[in-house]
């Protein structure tokens, strides 16, 4: 039992964003984990994403043609076993995501496995280590899974980097598919909310710090006169004053923009979880203490409103 193997995702023939962050986890551990580093793809018409997810580091790219187009979880259940009876990998690496926990935690318990969900971030300590919230989101907790031989994680999407490079790795075809119990009838997009925060290259976010509803059209014309979306913290959207599309954190949205300037937040754990690894982080506080200046590259202990006035004044808002 040694290496990685991970589980890409593919949905309506399109590679997910989250598999090449699954791939770039993965590559951060190889050479701590040993042994090979293999993805596997499950879907119709998956060779064709063999090139993408072949970065770098990556020994080996396993397709496994399944039955049907639409994703199913008993095909992707047996392909998973088959997948580790024959790799017999010490991680099992799949995504947070609502297909994927269709079949993982299944896998995970039959075969014994450790298992750890929505992990923020990975290690390799003698063995994997993962961290993810604990206590309805109060703590970040660390996780080892003593006494296992392999262990499944699955990552939260939007949390790691996304491996670059593609084409190095050799490609084999798999027959591993199972058969599929269930059909699916229709496909219906969801309304994806007013905005996609995750896209954003430039959030300017909100907080408690900003008081009142009232004060919000002042920011949302701010962010226009900057090119920045906003977004908020979870208490802006429990009043009620924001749509939940635009909250940022643990049970809200990950993102990971170019800029996150932050006004008036505080930074607890559960923000914290959905916007630290934005490129650069500017935090605007009156509390010199605030948990938020931990994360931040550049601070300013200010009134949010002096520096909303001074930004509106540059940027011809
Ligand atoms: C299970 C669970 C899940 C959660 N999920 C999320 C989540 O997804 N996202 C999220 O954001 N939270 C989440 N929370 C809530 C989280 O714990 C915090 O309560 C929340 O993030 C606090 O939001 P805030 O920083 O805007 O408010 P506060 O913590 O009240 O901070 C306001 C900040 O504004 C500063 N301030 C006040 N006035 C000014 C001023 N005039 N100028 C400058 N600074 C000023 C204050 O110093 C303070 O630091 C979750 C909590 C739980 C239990």
């Amino acid at each position: 039992m040694s290496g990685i193997l991970v589980v890409a995702e593919s949905r309506r023939g399109e590679l997910r964003e989250v598999s090449l962050e699954l791939v770039g986890a993965a590559l951060a551990l190889k050479e701590r984990a040993g042994g090979r580093l293999v993805v596997a793809i499950i879907g119709a018409e998956v060779d064709k994403h063999a090139d993408a997810l072949g970065a770098t580091g990556v020994d080996e790219v396993l397709t496994v043609a399944a039955p049907n187009s639409d994703f199913e979880a008993h095909v992707h259940e047996a392909a998973l076993e088959a997948l580790i009876e024959q790799e017999d990998p010490a991680l099992v690496v799949l995504g947070h995501t609502i297909d994927s926990l269709g079949f993982g935690p299944a896998v995970a318990a039959k075969l014994g496995l450790g298992f750890g969900s929505d992990v923020t971030a990975l290690g390799w300590e003698d063995g994997p280590v993962a961290m993810r919230g604990g206590y309805g989101g109060k703590l970040q907790v660390e996780l080892d899974f003593p006494g296992k031989q392999a262990t499944l994680v699955m990552l939260r999407a939007g949390a790691f980097e996304a491996a670059e490079g593609s084409g190095a790795a050799t490609a084999r075809a798999v027959e591993a598919a199972g058969e599929a119990r269930t059909e699916q009838l229709g496909f219906r997009e969801v309304e994806a909310g007013d905005v996609d925060i995750t896209q954003a290259e430039f959030l300017l976010s909100v907080g408690r710090g900003i008081e009142d509803k009232d004060a919000l059209p002042q920011f949302e014309e701010l962010a226009e006169s900057m090119g920045a979306t906003l977004s908020v913290s979870r208490p802006l959207v429990d009043a009620g004053w924001v749509p939940n599309a635009r909250q940022v954190g643990q049970s809200g949205k990950t993102v990971k923009p170019k800029v996150y300037l932050a006004l008036g937040i505080s930074g607890a754990v559960q923000h914290l979880a959905g916007m630290q690894n934005a490129d650069t982080i500017i935090a605007v506080n009156t509390d010199p203490e605030a948990p938020i200046f931990r994360v931040a590259h550049y601070g300013a202990v200010a009134d949010l409103f002096d520096v909303a006035d001074e930004l509106a004044d540059q940027f011809g808002g």
